[in-house]
């Protein structure tokens, strides 16, 4: 065990997580501690990545990062949640939306009054009382603004971006912080015998750097968390069999809608993600179930204007390292793991790895104690979302390909079959702990998929019927107005980013 301060730390990777890590660190930390960033040009980044989920504003205030810079710089348009086409059943969609449905009355959670209600006499789709569904079906957008009150309130937003944008911008961000980049490819690093520690990177041209915690941000490969520690990896795709992807980027053919499309194919997914210069495409697919050359083909057959690059394949395999802090090499990004980008929480478990790191920062010595608890609730920040994103495979009905048949009848995590059981019975959901998705996201996916329960919780008879459809009614009418009364999201986009 070293028992040395950390003086000096090395961030291995310059792309979104590199970046990310480096400004919050060169942020937060203490200014006498020396950060390094080592980037290979040859390299480059994984060049996908697009959108993302509401947390990311907290990590950008907490830079004291402007958000209209921020949207001139990265191209963004805003993201209201996510719309799923052929999900439950070909010819179906739905909306998952950003913030809750509705509003919970006299302890009974909104789901519950409206499962009832529309049981007695059908009710429109619950995204009807979302504020960010019904502004995103109307193509509007308003930011809500510290001091908002219901219904402007329970709009949540994140963005759609360019990853590479991001990480420039943050890049300078970082060095004007003092954060040092070095260009120059990592060869191979030395290992303190006794500690199993990092001592240093070597890079091609022979230089060495030394330092007393390194963050592993170097993609897929894992080059200190695995290649040199030898950390193993926790395989989901038993769960998650898509584990290929093949991306094209296409022209606009109208203003950017302020939502994701996710559209499912025979063999995995289509993301449409739209950018203010451009459209983001591309098909997550299983390997298994269809071949390279048939994915790209239905990709490109599927776009909505001219491909502006060459299709770019990557490959994957959906799990976690074993350890995402592994002696003095802490990962963060794709070298932690890599659950596939259905709900866009890739950049997010970056964001949530440097604010528990930063949490836990081994400011005197490497006590096991606080890695331990570092890796367990990381584990857990990968395990509720890979659960919630095994559900959109599980919870449908079609059965049109093998990759579906296999997917619908496929065994589950524990944790998410109990979680369905209740579900089937009464409508019953429990968000534990820090779970990301809440019980709006949850409801979503489960009714949008064709998911009823077979009753609803006692607890909603209480509520006399009549009142409940009043304020269904009242509550539907409010989202509808304030949505009304919301710049056209182009508008509000156009002008944000001519704002100084
Ligand atoms: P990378 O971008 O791969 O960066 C690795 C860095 O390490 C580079 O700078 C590289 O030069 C450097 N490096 C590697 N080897 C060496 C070496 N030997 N020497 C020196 N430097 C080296 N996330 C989302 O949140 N939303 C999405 O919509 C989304 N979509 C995705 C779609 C797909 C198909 C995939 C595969 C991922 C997606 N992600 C998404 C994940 C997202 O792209 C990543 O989480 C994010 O870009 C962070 O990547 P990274 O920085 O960990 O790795």
């Amino acid at each position: 065990m070293s028992d040395h301060a950390i003086r000096k730390i090395v961030i291995v990777g310059g792309g979104t997580a590199g970046w990310m890590a480096a400004s919050a660190f060169s942020a937060l930390l203490e200014r006498s501690i020396e950060i390094i960033l080592v980037e290979s040009d040859e390299i480059g980044t994984v060049g996908v990545g697009e959108a993302t989920i509401p947390p990311l504003i907290a990590f950008n205030s907490m830079l004291g990062i402007n958000e209209d810079e921020f949207l001139s710089a990265t191209r963004d348009t805003f993201k209201l949640g996510i719309e799923f086409v052929d999900w439950g059943a070909v010819g179906e969609r739905y909306f998952h939306p950003f913030g809750p449905h509705g509003q919970d009355f006299r302890g009974v959670a909104f789901h519950q009054l409206y499962l009832r209600e529309t049981a007695r006499q059908p009710l429109p789709d619950i995204r009807h009382w979302s504020m960010s569904a019904t502004a995103a079906e109307l193509g509007r957008f308003a930011r809500p603004g510290p001091t908002a009150r219901p219904p402007l309130s329970q709009l949540a937003y994140a963005f759609h971006f360019d990853a590479g944008l991001y990480a420039r911008f943050l890049r300078s961000y970082a060095e004007k912080n003092g954060v040092i980049r070095i260009e120059g490819k990592l060869v191979d690093a030395s290992l303190n015998p006794e500690s199993g520690h990092v001592r240093s990177v070597k890079l091609a041209n022979g230089n060495d750097i030394a330092g007393d915690l390194f963050i592993d941000c170097s993609g897929f490969r894992g080059l200190l968390i695995e290649e040199q520690l030898g950390t193993g990896y926790e395989d989901w795709s038993h769960w998650l069999p898509c584990d290929r992807a093949v991306a094209v980027p296409c022209g606009l053919a109208s203003p950017p809608e302020p939502f994701t499309r996710s559209t499912a194919r025979s063999a995995g997914w289509q993301w449409r993600i739209p950018l203010q210069h451009r459209m983001g495409n591309g098909l997550v697919y299983s390997s298994a179930h269809l071949e390279r050359r048939a994915a790209e083909d239905l990709l490109v057959a599927n776009l909505e204007g001219k491909g502006l690059a060459d299709p770019k394949h990557l490959s994957f395999t959906a799990g976690r390292r074993r350890k995402a802090w592994n002696a003095n090499v802490v990962s963060l990004g794709l070298s932690s793991g890599f659950v596939e980008p259905l709900e866009s929480t890739s950049i997010h478990f970056i964001q949530s790895g440097i604010a528990k790191l930063l949490a836990l920062f081994p400011d005197r010595r490497f006590d096991p104690v606080e890695r331990n608890e570092y890796n367990r609730q990381m584990a857990d920040v990968f395990e509720d979302a890979r659960d919630f994103i095994i559900l959109h495979y599980k919870a449908t009905r079609r059965d049109d390909s093998d990759f579906w048949n296999d997917c619908r009848t496929m065994d589950v995590p524990d944790g998410l079959a109990a979680k369905f059981g209740l579900w089937q019975s009464k409508g019953r959901l429990f968000r534990e702990g820090r779970e990301l998705f809440g019980t709006a996201s949850w409801v979503a996916v489960l009714l949008g998929q064709g998911i009823r329960p077979a009753e609803t919780d006692p607890a909603v008879n209480a509520i006399d019927p009549d009142i409940a459809r009043d304020m269904l009614d009242k509550m539907r009418s409010s989202y509808r107005q304030m949505a009304e009364h919301m710049p056209p999201h182009w508008d509000f986009i156009s002008r944000a980013c001519l704002a100084p």
